[in-house]
């Protein structure tokens, strides 16, 4: 039986692992579940797959575990904390989908018990690739990709020489606005944002597809786990989601992923790695699909883009810097504080300010100076945010 934990349980990511866990529960040994606020599901799925601890992110919320828990033998916890705590506990096999920066130190912790980290969160990546990569080398880890774009490149990548790597294109849906006037989107609500024309994603993702800053997040992240240079990787709009990256090589060639878009052809991937196993997935139906479409993403409409772009050039922390601006703006705009184009300039702002002062930039990436790059970033974008409204 092979020992796996989830971290992040109770979300979207989250919720396909545990599904695809509990169709073979005979395979799994579950030690950990984390999750945040969603307490009734972390409970249920704790007794469901008969976990030894499930952990909520929050404090104030261990009394409600305890009792939801009570009698099952299944251990509660709570706090960051208890969190690394479970990150420690040697399984094989540890699922990355807590959503945000808050996923790093759980994740670092697991490699640093040698286990093979399935990272749907990327923001682990974007905010200390280095970092990460060095623990797992040091700690003979393995990573492997859940994002269905950076799955899809690993996938077309078996077996070949990264040096016959041309580039890497990195397939986007466009989000909820792609074929919106450039014009209206300045005053896009957050429930225009909140539906995503493919995909079924939690709320934050989702609004980040719209805006690409995840898309954003994800080429920063391609260039840490496959090694490119930034100038190697494209990003092009694919509507219909089925292609879910591709890798062109030297001699031309473009080997392409394809699938129906549900993440649990990723996850299923990650879990049984290096075999490939049957999925409960639909197939894909070419002739009912009739064709697939591609076209350039716009500047205008996706700044995040561009931003991703000049976060590479600088590199340093500033990878941190981008994610933690960029969650402190989404926070705002689902709060209805901010507009849906203020996310991209608040972010501006917030890497114009570090790039004015180099020494925070270049600071060694250790998971304290991560940690602290984040909250000053953060703080940056609140004041970036208060000036805004003061205007
Ligand atoms: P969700 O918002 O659906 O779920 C996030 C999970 O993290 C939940 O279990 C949530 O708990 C928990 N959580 C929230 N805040 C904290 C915190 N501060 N500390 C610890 N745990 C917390 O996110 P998704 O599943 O959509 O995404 C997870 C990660 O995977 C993200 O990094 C995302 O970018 C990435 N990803 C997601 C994809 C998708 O299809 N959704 C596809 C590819 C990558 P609770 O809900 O109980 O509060």
């Amino acid at each position: 039986m092979r020992k796996v934990s989830i971290f992040g349980a109770t979300g979207s990511v989250g919720q396909n692992t545990v599904d695809l866990i509990a169709r073979d529960p005979d395979s799994y040994d579950v030690v950990a579940l984390t999750g945040g606020a969603n307490i009734a599901l972390l409970a249920q799925d704790a007794k469901r797959l008969n976990a030894d601890i499930a952990i909520t992110a929050y404090d104030s919320r261990l009394e409600e575990l305890r009792a939801a828990l009570a009698g099952t033998g299944i251990e509660a916890a709570a706090g960051q904390a208890a969190l690394i705590e479970a990150g420690a506990r040697p399984v094989n096999w540890v699922m990355s989908a807590i959503v945000g920066a808050a996923g790093l130190a759980p994740g670092l912790e697991a490699l640093k018990q040698g286990a093979t980290l399935a990272l749907a969160n990327k923001e682990t990546l974007v905010c200390a690739g280095k970092l990460v990569l060095d623990t797992a080398r040091k700690h003979n880890a393995r990573l492997l990709p859940v994002d269905s774009e950076h799955s899809a490149i690993f996938q077309a990548l078996v077996g070949e020489d990264m040096a016959a790597v041309e580039r890497i294109i990195i397939t986007a849906s466009g989000g909820a606005f792609r074929d919106w006037p450039l014009d209206a989107l300045e005053h896009a609500s957050l429930a225009e944002a909140s539906s995503h024309p493919n995909w079924d994603m939690g709320q934050r993702i989702t609004i980040d597809s719209a805006s690409m800053f995840n898309k954003a997040l994800e080429v920063i992240e391609t260039r840490e786990f496959f090694g490119v240079d930034p100038s190697q990787i494209e990003v092009i709009i694919h509507p219909e989601s089925m292609v879910h990256s591709l890798v062109g090589f030297r001699d031309g060639a473009l080997m392409a992923h394809l699938g129906a878009p549900d993440m649990r052809h990723a996850i299923g991937y990650a879990l049984h790695w290096p075999d490939r196993r049957d999925l409960p997935v639909a197939r894909l139906d070419l002739a009912q699909l009739g064709q697939l479409n591609f076209k350039a993403p716009e500047d205008a409409r996706y700044p995040a883009l561009r931003l991703a772009y000049d976060v590479m050039d600088r590199g340093g922390l500033s990878g941190a810097v981008f994610n933690a601006a960029k969650e402190r703006a989404l926070d705002a705009f689902i709060a209805e504080r901010i507009g849906f184009l203020d996310m991209a300039r608040v972010v501006e702002q917030v890497l114009d300010r570090f790039e004015a002062n180099p020494g925070l930039i270049d600071a060694q990436m250790t998971l304290d100076n991560v940690t602290q790059t984040d909250h000053l970033a953060r703080q940056w974008a609140d004041e970036a945010m208060a000036q805004r409204a003061g205007r």
